[in-house]
């Protein structure tokens, strides 16, 4: 029988002594070390009463067993449920509430709110801490090292990903495990990842990016992982010279450009830069070649859809484009009901193996955005050139209407970027007797320079309409922004309203 992701991630890696990851303490894991892992904690997981399609919620560390956890599940068959390590009681109590898993695996901070939260639940309770004392740790520790797996096939869930939620309740994504493989199978084809790579991976492994886009892809090229347990600037330079892959947020990439070590020389070993999850600047891509000599590749997803688009690994990157559709994955722009003009705004939509089964326990949102003939509204405003380059401009929610009249953030944004002594900016919608709305911006200065709105202003004055000027201008001295590094326009629509 056969279980459809185990079989690609974990089956084939069963006896190999090659090096799968080396962990913050400078240890060496073979693939046969993580497989056999992985076997254990499936062990403990079936003695524990998991049975097909069971949740298991997992709130806990970044360390290599959460991952083997992760394929513990899926190998059990069950369904992969993390969650950010910063959700509070209440917000855990709702996805406990809402999910309702089997099993729930927690770190040591989180034990005393999840034994609150999971009290009077059918859940049962372990845990998993860094150094491997956890009580799944303990048990697994005496299981046997390999397992059959639960068949499963390709559109048994695998994983339930909540989103993260800026407005209204946060909703569980459904991922099969086609969606999963499909796209693992098209990015290890599209970025050239193979067994002779080395990922730095220093994202968290909650969101889809941590987990699916790095960890499957390296599980099915058979590459190697420096596995680090948070972002740490030090220990990612020197590791740029044993390694040849990083994926990163934009945030990795201002952070390493900061850094006077990022030069061709520590970059040299290095292969692929690549970012998402939020928009790189073009700023920040041009300076990241001044530096180096590289371009970062950019590309394009969601938690429902997975990867949906991507820059090219030979051809031109395109600062401020997130590149062509993955092959397989049809995209099409939106406006009112027919496709939008070439060059011109409107919403992306989105069809495809990598696209969800819908909302855990949310069919009208479900309906609501995922259309009879396939295709998910991916909320997200893009336009798309003549050559099929897309272009993200924000969030559909975050577009601002002032008497009427439509304003997308991202243009005020790069005009104001553009500006002397502007490190970043924000624009967002503030209510507006008037006009419903008015245009307000955040900005961050550069270190050391003095904020001057009305230079600011008067800069931007001739290259935007007025309607589309800020009206109001906050200076902060950071944006605020979630552990994916995406600046969170609803916080400063509350703060500043
Ligand atoms: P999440 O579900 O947390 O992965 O967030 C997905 C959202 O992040 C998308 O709908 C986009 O709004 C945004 N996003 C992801 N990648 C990019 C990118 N390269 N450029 C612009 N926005 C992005």
């Amino acid at each position: 029988m056969t279980n459809t992701l185990y079989d690609q991630l974990i089956a084939p890696h069963m006896a190999s002594q090659a090096l799968f990851a080396v962990d913050d303490a400078g240890q060496g894991h073979s693939y046969a070390q993580f497989a056999g892992r992985t076997a254990q904690i499936a062990h403990v997981l079936v003695s524990m009463g998991l049975t097909p399609g069971d949740r298991v919620l997992v709130q806990g560390p970044k360390t290599l067993d959460f991952i083997a956890l992760y394929l513990a599940t899926v190998a059990a068959g069950g369904v992969f449920l993390p969650l950010n390590p910063a959700y509070t009681r209440d917000e855990v109590g709702y996805f406990v509430g809402d999910a309702a898993p089997r099993i729930v695996v927690c770190g040591a901070d989180q034990l005393g709110q999840m034994q609150d939260v999971c009290a009077g639940t059918d859940a049962q309770l372990m845990t998993l801490t860094p150094d491997g004392a956890g009580s799944l740790q303990r048990r697994a520790d005496a299981q046997p090292t390999t397992f059959d797996p639960v068949p499963r096939g390709p559109d048994d869930l695998a994983a339930l990903l909540y989103t993260s939620g800026t407005t209204g309740r946060s909703k569980g994504a459904m991922m099969s495990h086609r969606n999963l493989l499909s796209n693992a199978v098209s990015l290890v084809d599209l970025w050239g990842i193979t067994d002779a790579d080395r990922l730095i991976h220093a994202l968290p492994v909650f969101h889809t990016h941590g987990l699916f886009v790095a960890m499957n892809t390296c599980l099915l090229a058979g590459a190697q992982v420096r596995f680090m347990a948070g972002f740490d600037l030090d220990a990612i330079v020197d590791e740029m010279q044993n390694s040849t892959l990083l994926m990163g947020v934009p945030t990795f990439y201002t952070r390493l450009l900061s850094d006077a070590r990022l030069t061709p020389e520590t970059t040299a070993n290095m292969r692929l830069f690549i970012s998402g999850s939020a928009p790189l600047l073009a700023e920040t891509h041009a300076d990241f070649t001044t530096r180096t000599g590289r371009a970062i590749l950019e590309r394009y997803g969601m938690t429902e859809t997975n990867m949906i688009s991507s820059n090219p690994l030979a051809g031109d990157r395109v600062a401020g484009t997130v590149g062509y559709a993955l092959p397989g994955v049809e995209v099409r722009v939106i406006a009112g009901d027919d496709p939008a003009p070439t060059g011109e705004i409107g919403m992306v939509e989105v069809r495809g193996a990598n696209v969800f089964q819908g909302y855990w326990n949310m069919l009208d949102k479900t309906k609501a955005e995922l259309r009879d003939d396939g295709f998910f509204i991916t909320g997200d405003l893009g336009q798309m050139d003549t050559d099929g380059r897309l272009s993200i401009v924000g969030r559909g929610k975050d577009l601002i209407i002032t008497g009427g009249l439509n304003v997308y953030p991202k243009e005020i944004e790069d005009a104001l970027n553009a500006c002397d002594g502007v490190l970043e900016s924000a624009v967002f919608g503030l209510p507006d007797a008037d006009f419903g709305e008015q245009v307000a911006a955040a900005l961050v200065m550069v270190e050391g320079t003095d904020a001057d709105t009305a230079q600011i202003a008067q800069t931007i004055a001739p290259q935007l309409a007025r309607f589309k000027q800020p009206k109001r201008y906050e200076v902060m001295a950071e944006l605020p922004r979630n552990a994916m590094g995406k600046v969170q326009k609803n916080v400063l629509r509350d703060r500043f309203g």
